[in-house]
Parts: structure tokens; sequence; C-alpha cells
């Protein structure tokens, strides 16, 4: 593998090495939180935080950031595992965590806090805190609960911890400033009631921690050395450092932020993703037009094409959306170096070759992947009747159409050259039903008459050697590249033509062993994966990743 680009994280990194801020070490974690499958936004951290792990021989703990008993399920939690294993990290043995880990550690921190005289039991109902807020222009006003005893606030959690109070009754807060120009200063919620059994922890808690009083503390128990975020938690670094100044904690994680990752075509929000999933404009969360990780690994995409797209994109501070012609290019490139060749024809048009004789049976030898003869060949049967692509065949073609017509001749890729020499239509509709050839028995492949000037070169199948799919083409699923801002709902600009499923489509026999998630190149075609899900020995399902070329760019 390439060794990777200097960004602007290595280089703190390398700095904090050389001054041995970290005593050397690096730490690193992924917190996802389980409300939804992980989607390329979240391989972009992945990749950062997993890759610097192992480039500096440390530790990246996978951690579940399950702090909301409301939105979080452990559907959730496997596929996330599922999908960092695929993508070929390995958090290694011990290191899953669970933000829920440390409820009783946190607790103690919050009594701790209490204590110190830095945070309070507020009795202000979730909108009179709103509205004490303040906003940005604004500077808040402190509760009228701010100045409680300390006695008084360690009675109230206690109470609050043992369920004698009413979701919204009360929440525990912390001190700090209600002048601030940083809203998330302003005394934040640090602990609210939920009645609410969790994933983890079932009914021992009613009181949850919020997500910034957790994240610090989480990282900090984990002796993590960077924590590194999205760019919106910029305001929250303040908060972040706040609490672990205040406990005098044995070490402090420096927290760095990162843009986001944001890609053309598609949406990445959760929220969106959970519309499109619940309200079935997709099949699931893994449908092969979304952007998720399971998804994309269903379209066909691999791990190493994921990581090169997150190694090319880079890391800055700055927001950009990306094309999703680079994440394409970067899966052909990669199946153009590995995928086996085969032929499928996905529209067929039935070719008869007067001249053959009927019963005879060719095998024509072609390699499954030119540069890499390891691989050996397949045996593609030439019969008498065959079939091409409807689309190589025009009856009446325009200047410069150099496959299948009239008295025209084309070469059959590995076959033979054959020429047209009448065709059978629909007496009712003009449709046409076959074309009849004949062929040249001195240019089979490999012949020396093979390599006589003939312009066009198509691909074919036999009639009745072949083995009967189902190819689903799938394309981009939004048809405007910024589907946010283009006017109306987002939903107003789904690509009708997202997923167009083809039931009369034909692969090469030597593919009945082709298995779960194999990927080809079908030649002329594109790049195709057998569906993990759908497909069966007698009824494979074939997945287009992606075209051989880009159909998009303008
Ligand atoms: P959403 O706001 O859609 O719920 P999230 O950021 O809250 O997404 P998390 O599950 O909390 O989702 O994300 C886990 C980790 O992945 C976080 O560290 C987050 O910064 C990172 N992450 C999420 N989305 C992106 C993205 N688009 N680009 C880069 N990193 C991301
Ligand atoms: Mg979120
Ligand atoms: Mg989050």
């Amino acid at each position: 593998e390439k060794k990777p680009a200097p960004n602007f994280i290595r280089h703190i990194i390398n700095e904090d090495i050389r001054t041995n801020k970290h005593n050397g070490k690096v730490a690193t974690r992924f917190p996802p939180e389980p409300n939804g499958y992980l989607h390329i936004g979240h391989a972009k951290s992945i990749c950062l935080n997993f890759g610097l792990a192992l480039e500096y021989n440390g530790i990246c703990y996978m951690r579940f950031d399950d702090t909301n008993p409301s939105k979080e399920e452990m559907e959730y939690v496997e596929s996330i595992k599922r999908d960092v294993h695929w993508l070929g990290f390995d958090w290694g043995e011990g290191n899953l965590r669970h933000s829920s880990d440390y409820f009783d550690q946190l607790y103690d921190y919050a009594v701790q806090l209490i204590k110190l005289g830095k945070a309070y039991v507020c009795s202000l109902s979730p909108e009179e805190i709103r509205a004490y807020r303040g906003t940005l222009t604004e500077v808040g006003k402190d509760s009228p609960y701010r100045n409680r005893s300390i006695e008084e606030n360690l009675a109230l959690f206690e109470k609050m911890r043992c369920g004698e109070f009413e979701e919204g009754q009360q929440v525990l807060r912390a001190k700090i400033n209600m002048q601030s120009p940083n809203i998330n200063m302003r005394d934040p919620v640090i602990y609210r009631i939920k009645k609410m059994s969790h994933h983890m922890t079932g009914d021992k808690w009613c009181i949850y921690p919020m997500y910034d009083y957790t994240h610090c503390l989480s990282d900090m128990l984990e002796g993590i050395t960077h924590s590194i975020c999205t760019l919106e938690f910029e305001d929250h670094r303040p908060l972040y450092d706040w609490v672990l100044d205040e406990l005098q904690t044995p070490c402090h994680p420096q927290q760095i932020e990162f843009a986001r990752l944001s890609l053309n075509y598609t949406v990445m929000s959760k929220r969106k993703l959970n519309e499109l999933v619940m309200n079935n404009y997709v099949n699931g969360w893994s449908d092969p037009r979304l952007p998720t990780i399971s998804g994309l690994r269903r379209r066909g995409y691999t791990p190493a094409a994921i990581r090169d797209f997150c190694e090319r994109i880079g890391v800055t501070k700055s927001d950009t959306c990306i094309d999703m012609a680079l994440l394409e290019t970067c899966v052909r490139e990669d199946l153009n170096n590995t995928a086996p060749r085969a032929f499928c024809v996905q529209r067929p048009l039935k070719l008869i070759i007067d001249n053959y004789p009927e019963g005879q049976v060719e095998y024509m030898e072609a390699p499954w992947l030119a540069e890499k003869p390891a691989l050996g060949t397949r045996k593609i049967p030439f019969t008498r009747e065959l079939i091409i692509e409807q689309e190589d065949f025009m009856e009446n073609p325009p200047k410069g159409y150099f496959r299948l017509q009239p008295n025209g001749e084309v070469r059959l890729r590995y076959g033979y050259i054959v020429k047209c020499v009448s065709v059978d239509k629909d007496p009712t509709t003009g449709e046409v039903l076959a074309v009849h050839c004949t062929y040249d028995p001195e240019t089979r492949h490999g012949m020396p008459q093979s390599n006589r000037k003939v312009k066009g070169t198509i691909h074919w199948l036999s009639a009745t050697q072949s083995l009967p799919v189902e190819i689903r083409l799938y394309d981009r699923l939004f048809n405007v590249a910024d589907p946010d801002g283009a006017g109306g709902d987002y939903k107003d600009h789904l690509n009708p033509e997202s997923m167009v499923i083809l039931t009369n489509s034909r692969v090469e026999p030597d593919l009945a062993t082709a298995k779960p998630e194999d990927h080809y190149q079908f030649e002329r075609l594109g790049y195709f994966c057998v569906d993990e899900y759908d497909s069966k020995p007698t009824q494979l399902v074939l997945n287009r990743t992606v075209t051989l070329r880009d159909t998009w760019a303008k």
C-alpha cells in the first residue's frame, strides 16, 4: 500500500510524539451512535481513526455512543460491527466499548461536580430552559435553581436516579456561564430523566448522561490521546475541556475537528436515510442505491475501493462536496484489476447462423482476466442459435454504426466473424424477432483469418447453453447533484430510473458456480456483483455496481 499523505492531524500527532505529550502513545476511537446504519461518511472517520492507530502502532477503540435509549437498537449495533470489519479494520480483543459501560463512573463524576459546586439540579421545564438559554445575539438568564446548596443538589440528584421524578421534571446542569457568547457553555444539561430500558443496561438507570458530558469522560477513561470528530463540534470543545479541567482528570485527550464528507447525488444525514428506509422509498438499509456501507457492499463496492476513496479525499478543515464520480472511479479502478471478465446479454435478440451445423457445440476459450493468467480460462459454448444484445443490431442504422446490420459483418468476440443475411420480423408489429447470419469458418478466434478487418466487435451467448439471470441495473438515487438545494423536498428529486430490473438476461454457463458477492466485469456492460441476499444457485441475481465509463459527466 501507498504511504499515507500528510495532513494536519498527522502533523499534530507527529508533534505530540516529538514532544512526548501523551508519552508517545496514540489512542483513537470510532464512536458511532447505534441509531442507524453506517454510511460512506462514517467510512471516512473509520479509515482515519483505525488508520492512524495502525500507522502509529496505537489502539483504536470501537465505542458505541449509546446514551440515548429511545433511538438505539441492537440491530444497528450488529450492523455497525459487521461494516467496520468488512472495511478491513479490527479493534482487537478488549477494545469494544460502550458509553453505557461507563454509566457508574459518569454518575460518580456528576456527584463530584455537584460537590465541587460545579453542577446543580434545575427544576425548570424543558421549554423554560430553552427560553432562559438566550440566543446567538442575546445572552442567557440564570436559572432560579442555580444557587441550590450542594446538599440539596446531592439529595435531588439521588432522587432523580431513584426514579422519584417524572421525565422533564428535573435535569442536572453544569454550572458554567449563562452569559457566555458560546451557547454550549450556558449551563448545559448533563443528565436527564428517561424512564426507558436501555439495550445494554436494561432498567438499571432512569437518568441518562448527555452526549457532550459523556464523550469527553469516555475518551478520558479509555486514555484516548486524539479525539477526532467533525467540524460542528468545534463549538463544543470548550465544554469538553471544561468538564475534564474541573474534574482534574488524570489525562486530557485533545479534541481535533475535521470536515465531514458530503457527496453529491445522494443524502447522508441519518434522519433522511431513515426516512427513505422507513417509508419504503428504497428496500431497507442495505439497498444498493444508498450510500450506506451495507448498501455499497451489496452494490458491489469493495473495501479496497472505499479505503482508496477515503485516502484520496484527504482530511481537511474546510467543507467541500465530493463528486460521486470519484467514488465510482475508485471502484472501477479496483475492479478493473481484480474482476474476472464474462459475457452477459442483458436484452437478448436471437441470432441464427444458417450455415452452422445444428447440434454442434464449440467451446470458445477466453481468459477470466488477461492480466492474471493464473485465474485460468472460461469456456463459452458456441452453437447455431445465439443471442446478442438488441441494441447491437439495427435494421436501418445511422452512419457510423459498426455493429450488426443487414449485409454487414461483425466479429463475435472470441468466436467467428458473421454476416447478416436476413431478418425475421413479426408480420403485424414489424418487430425484429431474429437475425439470420452466415459465419466464416476461417475466422475462428486465434486462426489467421480471425484478424481480418471488421469494424464492430460484439458479445454473444449460446441461446441454449447459457444461464438465465436477473439483472438489477442500479444508478444514482437522485437525478440532481444537490437534492437538498434543488428546490422542493429532497425526495422530489429521486431518480425514477435508479433501479431497472431485467428478467430475460443470460450469462455464460461457467457462472453456475458464482457465489454471493463475487464480482465480474461483463464485457462492454459494466461491473456486476452477485447479490448477497436474493441470488440462488438456480437463479442468479446480479447487481450492476457501475458502468464501464462515467455516463453522468457533462
Ligand atoms: P447524524 O448527524 O446523521 O446522526 P452523526 O455524526 O451523529 O450523524 P454518529 O453515529 O455519531 O453520526 O457518527 C460516528 C462518527 O462518525 C462520528 O465521530 C462522526 O464525526 C463521524 N461521521 C459521521 N458522519 C460523517 C461524515 N459525513 N463525514 C465524516 N465523518 C462522519
Ligand atoms: Mg447523530
Ligand atoms: Mg453523533
